[in-house]
């Protein structure tokens, strides 16, 4: 095979605490991590040219920074055996929102790298690969509904049979992560005046036996205390949400995307449409099993 066309998948958290820091900064988490029916698009071609040529149209840089350069550096590295790739991405996940769409695209990347390099790695050497490059990029490379701990390294898959339709949203200007993590540090300096570290076994529970309503009393995000004051348009766009029939409204990650589970696809278009008259940037979309 010499070309192909994979998508990556935004996700969403459903819960999300922050436990820990780490010397390093890095913080420890328990967080619940589901894929959602909205993607990044990327065509990948093997080329004799040897290194990475990347097409974003402009709306991110294309140099090494990118995430899917580094995952490409960091796929090479491992194989020890590079070779060219002209990649087309096709951006549909919005940026500094909170939906993993940089961390999709690295996993995407692997993934088609693999595929071109007639599949040399094993899901788990993807997964490691991945975890070098950056927290989420494992969460990506497996995709469905993961309750992650440690810096978001440690992954085990959950059966969510919730269904209902999701809308996502995202207006203003968007939140840098370290920034975001910045935020909680002021807040909570070395986390263990926090809250608990137990795993949300309730909202477990409700997941596995698809009962939004116990979910919606479960699903927490310990960012939008430190988010919603400095972007007062997340609390407004889960307003909407739960004005238009939302079981629950939630912020997704670091924020500022926030995310609203309905019972049907009616009442969601309903709200996307309400959200996109206030000018946000809005998506109905479904939960899925992001691979
Ligand atoms: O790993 P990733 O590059 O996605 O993380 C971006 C930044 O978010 C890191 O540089 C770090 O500042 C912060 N971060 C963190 N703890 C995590 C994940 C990310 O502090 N578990």
């Amino acid at each position: 095979m010499s070309a192909l066309t994979v998508r990556a998948y935004a996700k969403i958290n459903l819960y999300l605490d922050v436990v820990g820091k780490r010397p390093n900064g890095y913080h420890e988490l328990i967080t619940l991590m589901q894929s959602v029916s909205l993607y990044d698009t990327l065509t990948v071609e093997r080329t004799r040219k040897e290194g990475v040529a990347l097409e974003t149209g402009g709306v991110l840089p294309a140099d090494d920074s990118n995430l899917i350069c580094r995952a490409a550096r960091a796929y090479f590295a491992r194989s020890g055996q590079p070779f060219g790739v002209a990649v087309t991405l096709d951006k549909q996940i919005p940026m500094q929102a909170g939906m993993g769409g940089g961390s999709a695209d690295a996993a995407a990347m692997l993934r088609a790298l693999n595929t071109l390099d007639g599949e040399r790695f094993t899901t788990e050497e993807l997964y490691e690969i991945g975890a070098t490059i950056g927290a989420d990029v494992p969460f990506c490379v497996v995709g469905g509904t993961c309750l992650c701990r440690g810096i978001g390294e440690r992954m085990e898959a959950i059966e969510n049979t919730l269904g209902g339709v999701l809308v996502t949203a995202i207006a203003g200007e968007g939140v840098s992560t370290p920034a975001a993590f910045g935020e909680l540090d002021r807040r909570y300096n070395d986390f263990k005046e926090a809250h608990g570290d137990a795993v949300p076994t309730a909202l477990i529970t409700a997941l596995r036996a698809g009962d939004p309503v116990t979910a919606a009393t479960g699903f927490y995000n310990m960012f939008e205390e430190v988010i919603e004051p400095i972007r007062p348009m997340v609390g407004e766009l889960k307003a909407v949400l739960r004005r238009h029939g939302a079981i629950a409204a939630m912020m997704s990650g670091s924020g500022p995307s926030v995310w609203g589970l309905f019972p049907d696809v009616a009442t969601a278009e309903a709200a996307k449409q309400a959200l996109v008259d206030m000018g946000a940037r809005a998506f109905v979309c479904h939960t899925c099993k992001g691979i």
